[in-house]
């Protein structure tokens, strides 16, 4: 029977540990980053929201604008749809 050290088992079970909590730590992030509305979305105040829209742009027709929810992706909060923003695209 093969006899194994205790710091060659050792050190499989950190790796194997390591790569568990990296794969999950890169999930999370994954996951926190396709929310919308999340903490790294700058304020309504920085961002000119008003709730109005400015012509024909508003948040309703906004590639950031998420109906479901009326949150957006890059401004904190929740939006009306007919609000608008300096950081409508
Ligand atoms: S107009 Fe501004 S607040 Fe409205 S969805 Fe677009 S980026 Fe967000």
């Amino acid at each position: 029977m093969e006899k194994k050290s205790l710091l060659t088992i050792s050190r499989r079970k950190v790796l194997k540990k390591g790569g568990y909590f990296t794969l999950m730590a890169l999930a999370s992030t994954a996951a926190l980053l396709a929310r919308p509305g999340r903490a790294y979305a700058m304020s309504k105040r920085a961002a000119r929201y008003k709730n109005s829209p400015n012509g024909s742009q508003n948040c309703a027709n906004c590639r950031y604008f998420y109906p479901r929810s009326r949150r957006c992706s890059v401004v904190s909060g929740k939006v009306s749809p007919n609000g608008w923003c300096k950081l409508w695209r």
